[in-house]
């Protein structure tokens, strides 16, 4: 670890908002841009200039502080090649398997389709995050909007190679309903039911429940656990193979009351 500090809040409803921060260089690098004025305020608050913005989809609650950001700051912008029409003020595309540098540090691209076709995750192994967007939740996953499922269980595995210390930022504070739902297929795996517990304290002091890490989510979250014994007796998919429980699991959880 070298220097960096990460400031995350919550803004708009459940969005995460990230900044990244090298207090010797100055450089301060902004996870998605879901809320201009929120941004600003955070960054004000303690004078730091915005210097990069990294996309990693599309979705308006992803991308929506971009023009009003680089119009202040003149921040530069990365995002997916294969989204980049739809990502305004992008000055610089990625795709999964590329690597640059931000800051002097290295950031690996993981492709990431399935919650929309070009969505990207960022990996800084350096630091030990991974910045995943709208990919993987702490105990849950996105909705598969634009890809299939096959694509969408693919994203989500690949995070599990992952070293179990990485710290996991997501796009949403969405903890706390996916706790529901992860209870309801394995009730018995006690490591999720702490984590349940955790999860809840820190909600009701209104605390943040991410960054979650690799380890945790793989103990504890549904869609990384499609081997688990329970989790198949509970669907009645003891011999399906692990992208059809994933595919289930997903199903399931979109119609979770
Ligand atoms: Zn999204
Ligand atoms: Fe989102």
């Amino acid at each position: 670890m070298t220097g960096l500090t990460f400031h995350q809040f919550i803004c708009r409803s459940d969005n995460y908002g990230l900044l990244l921060h090298d207090h010797k260089s100055g450089a301060t690098a902004a996870i998605d841009a879901p809320d201009a004025a929120e941004i600003e305020r955070q960054l004000d608050a303690r004078g730091w200039k915005l210097t990069h913005i990294l996309t990693t989809h599309h979705h308006g609650d992803h991308v929506e502080g971009n023009l009003p950001l680089k119009q202040r700051y003149g921040c530069n912008i990365t995002g997916p090649k294969d989204e980049a029409a739809k990502i305004l003020g992008i000055d610089q595309v990625v795709s999964g398997g590329d690597r640059f540098s931000w800051d002097g540090r290295e950031v690996l691209v993981m492709d990431c389709p399935g919650h929309t076709l070009g969505h990207v995750a960022y990996y800084m192994p350096a630091e030990e995050a991974v910045f995943a967007g709208d990919t993987l939740f702490s105990l849950g996953c996105g909705r598969v909007f634009e890809g299939a499922m096959e694509q969408m269980h693919r994203s989500v595995t690949q995070f599990a190679l992952l070293p179990p210390t990485t710290q996991l930022f997501c796009g949403h504070e969405y903890t706390q309903s996916n706790a529901r739902f992860a209870l309801s297929v394995e009730p018995g795996n006690t490591d999720l039911v702490n984590r349940v517990a955790e999860v809840d304290r820190l909600r009701a002091e209104t605390k943040m429940t991410c960054p979650s890490t690799i380890g945790i989510e793989k103990a504890t979250n549904p869609f990384l656990r499609t081997g688990s014994a329970e989790i198949r007796k509970v669907l009645g998919m003891e011999h399906a193979n692990d992208m059809e429980v994933f595919a289930e699991l997903r199903e399931r959880k979109n119609s979770f009351k």
